[in-house]
């Protein structure tokens, strides 16, 4: 009987602890190459490559490997940033609709991704996912195919979800690593729908974006993590753009 009892207790004490921290050891130790700027800004200081996805209010400069941008809104597509990490090896991957903006930057390293594509830049995979709104649709409607990206690196797979309500097609995606927007103005309608969207998406580690800034707080960051709490690892990574 003890020995039954004494199993159940260790078989509790595994439940709890997989609970708490559900997240894998290789995965806590590369968010420690995670950095977070204002709005959806972030930048992966992987083993040998350097990766901005939508660079804004970036204060120091750098030497990007490649720069993924998710639209052209001028929190995203911000050409002071990008001047500051862009030299002439960096590859920028954008939207093919927004082109005309790209172009601006005056880059000749440009891939460019409709929805659903798949292209392998300098070893990391890319796939480029739809982004929209469904409500909202004026501030971001789907058929501008702008994106979203899930990108591999070291077998970690990092999804950034852009400038998006929770959509369909999430139920699709499989990722290691989620950026979720928390907005409510401009991306998702509450912050439950983004708790529900990393669900969705099937992440271990949620690290909120898109508030503090124009729209979303720190509040709505806390209640993310409660909503999470025991499901999904959610860090609240600060803003290293503010001095
Ligand atoms: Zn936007």
């Amino acid at each position: 009987m003890k020995t039954i009892i004494g199993f159940s207790i260790i078989l509790f004490a595994i439940n709890i602890c997989f609970a708490e921290d559900p997240s894998h050891p290789d995965l806590d130790s590369f968010i420690q190459n995670i950095h977070k700027f204002a709005q959806s800004s972030i930048k992966i200081d992987a083993v040998d490559k350097i990766i901005y996805i939508d660079p804004y209010r970036i204060q120091k400069t750098d030497s990007a490997d490649i720069i993924l941008i998710t639209h052209d809104h001028k929190d995203h597509l911000d050409p002071s940033s990008i001047a500051k990490i862009l030299t002439s090896k960096t590859t920028i991957v954008a939207p093919a609709s927004c082109k005309k903006n790209i172009q601006k930057l005056g880059s000749k390293k440009v891939v460019y991704f409709t929805p659903r594509e798949e292209k392998k830049i300098d070893n990391v995979i890319i796939e480029s996912v739809p982004a929209y709104n469904i409500k909202k649709k004026r501030f971001h409607p789907k058929k501008n195919n702008w994106l979203g990206y899930i990108i591999t690196i070291d077998g970690i797979r990092i999804y950034h979800a852009g400038d998006t309500e929770r959509i369909p097609e999430m139920k699709k995606f499989q990722c290691d690593i989620a950026f979720m927007p928390l907005g409510q103005t401009y991306t998702m309608n509450s912050v439950k729908e983004a708790a529900e969207a990393v669900l969705d998406v099937k992440a271990k580690i949620a690290i909120p974006i898109h508030f503090g800034l124009y729209e979303g707080s720190i509040d709505d960051a806390i209640k993310f993590q409660k909503l999470l709490n025991g499901k999904v690892k959610v860090i609240i990574l600060p803003d290293e753009s503010v001095e």
